[in-house]
C-alpha cells in the first residue's frame, strides 16, 4: 500500500498524490495539481495588479505613449473625430507629466486642464473615453451625470462620482487621487437658460456648484459604496487636485446658440470669419465657451474645463467606415461569430451601402448600425450553425428581404 503511494505522481508544490487532488498537470520535471495552479494564478494576478497600481514614481515619461501614439491607438477604434482625439491625447499626456512633475519639486506647478467634449449623441464620445482607458496607466472610470442631484434630494450625491474611481483603484486612495474620471452627459446638469434661477433648480445649478468643488481640486468625503451619504457610513476623504476630469455631453440644440453668436459676430467689427466661410452644416466646430454658458453651464464650471473640443456629426462616409474599419467593427465581430462555427461570412459591398442608407433614413446614427446588422443576420445566426455550411454570403437581396421582413417600427423606436 505504502509502496503504491510511493510510485504515484505527486504535485511538486504541495506533495499530494494524484488521487488526493482533482488532477495533475505534467511539466518537464514535475507536476502541479489543480489547486496549486489556481493559487499560482492568484499570486501572479496579485503581483501584476500591484505592479500596475504602483505609485506615481513608477510612471516613466520615456515609456509612456506620446500624444501621437495615443492618437494612433484611438484611430484604430474610432473613426474621424481628429480634433477630439488630439485634445484627449495631449490632455492625458499632460496629466502624466503633471503627476511626474509633482515629484521634481521645483516652483513651476503644472495645473490640470480638465476637458469638455461636445458632440451629438452617438458620435463617439463614450467610445473615445473607453478606448483611451485601454492604454492608461492610471485608474479610470466613466460616470453619468444624469443621476446626480444636489445633496438632500432624491438621486446620488456628487461625491459618488469618485466612488467608482475608488473602486477601480481597489480603495487605494493615493492611487485614485491620480486617476481620470469621464463624466458623461454633463449637459444634463445645465440649468434651464442663461440666467441664474430664482427658484430651486434641483438637478441643475446646485449640482454644478457641487461639481465645481471636485473640478477645482479639494478634499471631498466620498461614500465608499456610492449613492446617497448617510450618517452611519464611514466616508473616505479624497483629494481631487490631481484627478483629471473629462466631461462629455450632447448639448442638444447648442448649434442654435453657436449660430446666434456667429451671426452677431459676422456683422460686428471684430469678425474673424465672414458669413460665406461658415460651414452651416457643422456649426459644432465653432463652439466657444460662451456657447456653453448660453446653454446653461455656470461660468465657474466652464472656467474649470479649459479644454473645449467637439465631435463632428457622422456623415455617410463616416458611418460606412464605422461599419467595417475599426479594429472591432460590427462586421468584423459578425465574421468572427460565424468563423467560430467554421463558416466564412462575406458581404456584398452593396449591403454596406444599404445598411448606411437605412441608418440615415431612420435617423439611427452609428448606434443604429448594429441593430440593422443584427436584424439582417438574425435568421442566418439561428439556422447556419446546424446547416453544416462553410460559406455564407450576405447579398443585397438577402439583406433587403430580412430587413423588410422584420418589424421596421420596432427598429425605428430603438
Ligand atoms: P456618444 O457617447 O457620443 O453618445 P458612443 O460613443 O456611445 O456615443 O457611440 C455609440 C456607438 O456608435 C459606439 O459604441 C460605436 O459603435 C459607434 N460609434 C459612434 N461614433 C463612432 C466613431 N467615431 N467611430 C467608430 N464607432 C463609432
Amino acid at each position: 500500500m505504502a509502496d503504491s503511494k510511493k510510485n504515484k505522481n505527486r504535485c511538486s508544490f504541495c506533495g499530494r498524490t494524484e488521487d488526493e487532488v482533482g488532477f495533475l498537470i505534467t511539466g518537464l520535471n514535475g507536476f502541479i495539481c489543480d489547486s496549486c495552479a489556481t493559487q499560482a494564478y492568484e499570486i501572479v494576478q496579485e503581483a501584476l495588479g500591484s505592479g500596475k497600481k504602483g505609485s506615481t514614481k513608477q510612471l516613466n515619461l520615456q515609456e509612456l505613449p506620446k500624444p501621437v501614439e495615443i492618437k494612433q491607438f484611438l484611430d484604430q477604434y474610432v473613426i474621424g473625430q481628429d480634433d477630439a482625439k488630439r485634445f484627449l491625447a495631449v490632455s492625458v499626456y499632460n496629466h502624466y507629466k503633471r503627476l511626474l512633475q509633482k515629484e521634481s519639486g521645483d516652483d513651476v506647478e503644472i495645473e490640470k486642464s480638465n476637458i469638455i467634449m461636445v458632440g451629438s449623441t452617438g458620435t463617439g464620445k463614450t467610445l473615445l473615453a473607453r478606448t483611451i482607458a485601454k492604454l492608461l496607466n492610471v485608474p479610470f472610470t466613466i460616470v453619468d451625470a444624469t443621476v446626480l442631484t444636489e445633496a438632500g434630494y432624491v438621486g446620488e450625491d456628487i461625491e459618488s462620482i469618485l466612488t467608482r474611481l475608488l473602486q477601480v483603484a481597489d480603495y487605494n486612495v493615493a492611487e485614485a487621487e491620480r486617476g481620470i474620471v469621464f463624466i458623461d452627459e454633463i449637459d444634463k446638469i445645465a440649468r434651464k437658460g442663461d440666467n441664474p434661477s430664482i427658484t430651486r433648480d434641483v438637478s441643475g445649478e446646485g449640482v454644478q456648484q457641487g461639481l465645481l468643488k471636485l473640478l477645482e481640486g479639494s478634499v471631498v468625503n466620498v461614500p465608499p459604496q456610492g449613492g446617497r451619504k448617510h450618517p452611519e457610513q464611514k466616508m473616505i476623504p479624497v483629494n481631487t487636485k490631481n484627478i483629471l476630469f473629462i466631461c462629455g455631453g450632447a448639448f442638444d440644440g447648442i448649434e442654435k446658440k453657436i449660430a446666434q453668436r456667429l451671426n452677431t459676430h459676422v456683422v460686428g467689427y471684430n469678425s474673424v470669419r465672414n458669413a460665406a466661410t461658415i460651414d452651416r452644416n457643422n456649426l459644432m466646430q465653432y463652439i466657444a465657451p460662451q456657447d456653453l454658458k448660453a446653454f446653461g453651464l455656470i461660468p465657474e464650471i466652464i472656467g474649470r474645463l479649459p479644454v473645449l473640443t467637439y465631435l463632428n456629426p457622422l456623415d455617410r462616409n463616416a458611418l460606412r467606415a464605422i461599419l467595417t474599419e475599426p479594429k472591432n467593427s460590427i462586421i468584423k465581430q459578425y465574421v468572427k461569430l460565424f468563423e467560430m462555427d467554421g463558416v466564412k461570412l462575406d458581404f456584398e459591398d452593396a449591403v454596406f451601402e444599404y445598411i448606411v442608407d437605412k441608418a440615415i433614413e431612420y435617423k439611427l446614427g452609428a448606434r443604429g448600425l448594429r441593430s440593422i446588422v443584427e436584424t439582417i443576420m438574425m435568421d442566418a445566426m439561428f439556422e447556419i450553425p446546424s446547416e453544416h455550411k462553410d460559406h455564407f454570403v450576405v447579398t443585397l437581396d438577402y439583406a433587403r428581404h430580412q430587413l423588410e421582413k422584420a418589424n421596421m417600427a420596432r427598429l425605428q423606436n430603438a
